[in-house]
């Protein structure tokens, strides 16, 4: 760091994303891609063709790729916006919505990005606790007085909170922007999609990184009324107009597109996370309900880092996140039959090293 960057930035704590490993090939499971390539539709949308359009800029509009998410949920393209990842199209939220004198309130274990938007932008977030469960303590969300931002599913806890709780706190906050962030919401629990139609303060935020298979792809989405959406374009249109490139706009239309390859992932992913939870209880593993395409696992007699660690020695990448409140957890992405056939596999024998 040198000394001529701004005080307010030496002192940000950036992300942490998890290990992108380039060297010796592990079994991936700790940042929640797809284990399944992107939809053959995809690999033919990227032709040669294409690549030789390179040449010019991509619409700054997003139409066509608009178009296509709008028509799966039954919007207009003007309710949708899209962003280089769902990280991008969140800091435009935290941007458009908060500073200073605007706050925000999350919960304290969530998604990890928000914290550092809410300091890059300068805004003084609320952090709310969980409960002991790891549940959300909905009352504490109802009529903040400032913008909320939850994750629902949240992440790394893989629970779901009911349309109900979601409904509540869309209605109690009405004079702020309310933004669910449902990147895990293909894998289970209930989209806040019917409340667009009641709520002008509902912004619903989405990922292609995840559901699928486009992580690489970066693309990301949100869906909400008209202006909220305008306010997004705004924000992007003074920062970067074409932040998402050709490729990936082609990608993500044929990806959105492409319903029978994305229902067979989605099933697969979800009878394995059936599988994997009852082989890891029955290994005396302890863990949360997940609606989600990772489990938020506690492993018997070690630690989360013990039990991470032991993992990557054998080949394996878990996702430990250090906090004081997760130290006994690790989240552990679902990934194929054969991967998950593996990480049990290998556990058991880290658990006979471990209770001898
Ligand atoms: C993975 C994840 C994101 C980021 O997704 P990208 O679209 O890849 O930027 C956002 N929110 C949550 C809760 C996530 O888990």
């Amino acid at each position: 760091m040198s000394d001529f960057l701004l005080p307010r930035l030496q002192a940000l704590e950036p992300y942490v994303p998890g290990e992108q490993p380039q060297g010796r090939s592990f079994i991936k499971l700790n940042t929640n891609e797809s284990p399944f390539p992107p939809s053959p539709r995809v690999l033919e949308a990227l032709s040669r063709e294409k690549i030789a359009q390179l040449n010019l800029y991509p619409d700054p509009l997003a139409y066509e790729l608009r178009k296509a998410i709008a028509a799966e949920y039954g919007l207009a393209p003007e309710q949708v916006f899209v962003g280089n990842g769902s990280d991008e199209v969140l800091g435009f939220a935290f941007l458009a919505y908060g500073d200073n004198a605007h706050p925000v309130t999350i919960p304290e274990i969530s998604y990890g990005f928000y914290k550092v938007f809410a300091q890059l932008f300068g805004i003084a977030p609320t952090v709310i606790p969980l409960n002991a469960d790891f549940t959300l303590p909905v009352e504490k969300f109802l009529a903040t007085g400032t913008s909320v931002v939850l994750a629902n599913p949240n992440a790394p806890t893989a629970l779901a909170l009911p349309l109900q709780d979601i409904e509540r706190i869309v209605q109690t906050n009405a004079g702020h922007v309310v933004l669910i962030d449902e990147a895990y919401i293909d894998f289970g629990g209930e989209s806040a999609l019917p409340l667009l139609e009641k709520y002008p303060n509902l912004l619903i935020v989405r990922t292609y990184s995840k559901s699928r298979s486009l992580a690489g792809g970066r693309l990301g989405y949100a869906l909400g009324n008209q202006p909220l959406i305008e306010d997004l374009e705004r924000v992007k249109s003074s920062f970067h107009p074409y932040s998402i490139n050709s490729l990936t706009m082609a990608a993500g239309i044929q990806a959105m597109k492409d319903k029978g390859y994305f229902a067979a992932c989605l099933e697969d992913i979800i009878r394995q996370r059936q599988e994997m939870a009852k082989a890891l209880k029955a290994l005396d593993f302890k863990m949360t309900d997940s609606a989600t395409n990772f489990l938020f696992a506690s492993p018997p007699g070690m630690s989360g880092q013990d039990y991470y660690q032991r993992l990557k020695e054998r080949g394996i990448l878990v996702r430990y996140l250090s906090h004081p409140k997760l130290e006994s957890y690790v989240r552990i992405t679902i990934g194929t039959k054969a991967q998950m056939e593996q990480l049990i596999a290998e556990t058991k024998e880290i658990l006979k090293e471990v209770q001898p």
